[in-house]
């Protein structure tokens, strides 16, 4: 009792030396700020608190010293700064097409300025004859040069002390601007805000060692001189300091979740590699393994043989062989005496996982037993009991694994294929299919890059497969526009004639625009006229269509027994058909990257050459150019993540797209990989030898966190 209560009264303790401070105050006490302004600063930007607007952080600098001439604006040039004397100012247009337009003329030429929004203000505030330094974005306008809501504000005293003085640039919105608290305004107002702080207001949070062995600037340095650099080096500086805290605090925070479930969960350890295992082992697997499935196999070992729920997500690109790892960790299972259950979410994937695993297993004495919701009745009866009393070993499925009415003897292992397509709450119910809840791998074919999964899944084990059995001939990508289709539907007719399968797939982005679906049907229609019956035979599914059609015509596929399957993205998971050479995706340029790569990994399962052929129209944007080049160019899956992190951002990449661990305001996924390489390091080794944060210098660290906790449980209440 007198330990936990001494720890509470340390906890407020610090709390209340660190929460004391002038930070917390609300924005509107702020000079230069008032009720006004505040308001539309929390509305418009989330600035709550002076510490919110100490952490809204400059877009860029300008050099306040440098200023260009006029004429030496090109259709080149970006952002701008000029300095000159207005010589007019009119309202021009009506309604929508009210415009203010100034004139601005320097020694060399003159200027078109012009604002849209905030016309009155603007008006009220500027006074033709004066002189204005003037900084935006240039563009040119009928071939003269002009400014678009530029920053303006009256010429003083130029500073020429031969330094440069870097001004800040803000990111703000146009309501802002039109109540005069401009891209440069807020930095008079965040001035004021510096010269009332003090080093107490904004401690260190990082331990001093860390500091020391990176040479990093202290945390109020970096504040100070992110916003007011005398130098480029010190801002460069002060960028580095606090790009490398926002990775550091959220590795800390992913590491102490991450220790703390692997303290707290119980599990059934897997203590021996047994019998099944060996023998299946040494005289059964058909190939030698990859290294990177040997690797695999290790680290799920290592989780299964301890007293803890495994929690494990294994990425691995198509066709890395995800499959006989899967059969491996239900192998090892099965010699401890435990049950393991293999879980597709759909019919045919579920099907042929069975398949593949039986015929693996050959006459190996371990009972598999598949359940979907095509399972007959009296198959079921005899499949329940069966799991009741541990006769079935391995039980592969659908959804229908996580029914209610499936219970297992000893459920020591799930396995969920293709984890996107299964929600949290599904795998959650695997949780309670046994009293000490069963070990978890989840394997999906999305690769993620490392740097996303490292903040995205940081809080849990992941595994990572990024090589694909040997032998494997490469698919051969090519992009071709639409008016090539003819040639492209020859080419198909002579890989049917050669024996083999196609795939034609089209964009039904959303499976209920019945515009999409109009496409479909229309491109059916197309194909059929390339492939006329009897002598070619098609398959079609669609999300339109009800289970039991898709699985028929499907299985037509799967069996050979139709060319050519046309299809919307239904088929993108999973499905393996070998004999199958060629993917041709119409209207590839509505397709992001991953997708597209998912795709064409159904293709180039089998020993012959395979191929994937983009069909555009021919206007293309310039994403959708470099989408395209980007698979032309590489097979491998993890590369293309890479790029598509680039092309889109940490938001959209999928998987991640709930995840709130991503906000970063300064560190970047992209561009600051060795950075967050070292936050990592850094934070596990803190957090592996301090998990409770104890120690003295993990103090200003522990209390930073608390702080943080707080601040999202009560600040932003308005
Ligand atoms: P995925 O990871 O996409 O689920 P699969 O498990 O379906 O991949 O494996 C794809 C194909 O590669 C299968 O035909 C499988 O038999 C084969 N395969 C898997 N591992 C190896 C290996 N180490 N050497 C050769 N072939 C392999
Ligand atoms: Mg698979």
């Amino acid at each position: 009792m007198l330990p936990i209560s001494y720890f509470c009264i340390l906890i407020i303790c610090n709390l209340l030396s660190y929460t004391s401070t002038i930070l917390d105050s609300p924005i509107e006490y702020l000079k230069g700020v008032g009720p006004l302004k505040g308001d539309m600063l929390r509305k418009e930007l989330a600035i709550f608190t002076f510490r919110d607007l100490l952490e809204h952080f400059p877009l860029r600098h300008i050099d306040k010293t440098k200023v260009e001439a006029i004429h030496s604006i090109s259709p080149e040039t970006e952002y701008i700064q000029v300095a000159g004397t207005i010589t007019s100012l009119d309202v021009l247009g009506e309604k929508s097409a009210k415009r203010l337009v100034a004139r601005l003329q320097d020694d060399t030429g003159a200027l078109e300025l012009t604002w849209f929004q905030g016309i009155h203000w603007v008006q009220k505030s500027t006074q033709v004859g004066l002189r204005y330094l003037v900084y935006g974005k240039a563009a040119f306008f009928n071939g003269r040069p002009q400014i678009t809501h530029p920053e303006l504000e009256p010429l003083g005293e130029a500073k020429t002390d031969g330094k440069p003085f870097l001004e800040p640039i803000y990111p703000t919105t146009e309501k802002l601007k039109a109540r005069g608290v401009g891209a440069r305004q807020i930095g008079r107002l965040t001035s004021a805000l510096l010269a009332q702080v003090s080093e107490r207001d904004i401690p260190e949070n990082i331990p001093a060692e860390i500091i020391q062995s990176l040479n990093l600037t202290t945390r109020f340095n970096a504040f100070r001189n992110i916003h007011f650099p005398r130098s480029q080096e010190e801002y460069v500086l002060a960028l580095r300091r606090l790009k490398f805290e926002e990775f550091f605090i959220a590795q800390v925070r992913l590491n102490m979740i991450r220790i703390n479930r692997h303290r707290h969960s119980r599990g059934v350890p897997f203590l021996a590699v047994g019998e099944l295992f060996n023998t299946f082992y040494h005289k059964y697997l058909p190939f030698e393994l990859t290294g990177a499935q040997k690797r695999v196999l290790k680290e799920i070992r290592a989780d299964t043989s301890r007293p803890r729920q495994m929690n494990r997500l294994l990425q691995g690109d198509v066709g890395s062989g995800k499959t006989i790892v899967a059969l491996l960790a239900m192998l090892l299972a099965a010699d401890n005496g435990f049950q393991s259950c293999l879980m597709a979410p759909t019919e045919i994937l579920a099907q042929q996982h069975f398949v593949s695993l039986t015929g693996l297993l050959k006459d190996m004495p371990v009972n598999v037993k598949i359940i979907t919701g095509s399972t007959k009745a009296a198959e079921r009866k005899k499949i329940l009991p069966a799991l009741l009393d541990g006769t079935i070993q391995m039980l592969v499925g659908t959804h229908a694994v996580i029914e209610d009415k499936v219970s297992f003897k000893n459920l020591g292992l799930a396995i969920v294929d293709e984890q996107h397509r299964f929600g949290v709450a599904q795998r959650a119910a695997l949780w309670k299919k046994a009293e000490i809840p069963p070990h978890v791998l989840v394997m999906t074919a999305t690769p993620i890059p490392r740097t996303l999964a490292m903040t995205a899944y940081g809080d849990l084990d992941y595994s990572i497969m990024n090589e694909l059995p040997p032998g494997r001939q490469p698919i051969a990508t090519v992009h071709r526009f639409e008016t090539y289709r003819a040639k492209v539907m020859d080419f198909v007719r002579t890989e049917i004639e050669k024996g083999r399968q196609v795939y034609i797939i089209y964009p039904l982005i959303e499976e209920s625009e019945s515009m999409s679906y109009e496409d479909l049907m229309q491109g059916y229609e197309q194909v059929k006229s390339y492939f006329p019956e009897p002598k070619y035979r098609i398959s079609m599914v669609h999300g339109r269509m009800n289970p039991e059609q898709k699985e028929i015509n499907m299985k037509r596929f799967v069996e050979g027994d139709t060319h050519i399957m046309v299809s919307t993205t239904v088929i993108e998971v999973g499905v393996n058909v070998p004999n199958a050479s060629v993917m041709v995706i119409e209207s590839a340029e509505k397709f992001g990257l991953s997708q597209l790569h998912q795709l064409r990994g159904r293709v180039g399962r089998g020993s012959e050459k395979s191929f994937c052929i983009l069909l555009t129209a021919h206007k293309l944007s310039n994403d959708a150019k470099a989408r395209l080049h980007i698979l032309c160019a590489t097979n491998d899956g993890f590369k293309i993540a890479e790029k598509d992190l680039e092309l889109r951002g940490p938001g959209q990449i999928e998987g991640t797209k709930q995840s709130g661990v991503l906000n970063f305001k300064l560190a970047s996924l992209v561009n600051d990989k060795p950075v967050l390489e070292a936050a990592k390091f850094c934070a596990e080794k803190i957090v592996t030898n301090d998990e409770a944060l104890a120690l003295a210098e993990n103090q200003p660290l522990k209390a930073y966190l608390l702080l943080q906790k707080g601040k999202t449980a009560w600040s932003r209440i308005s």
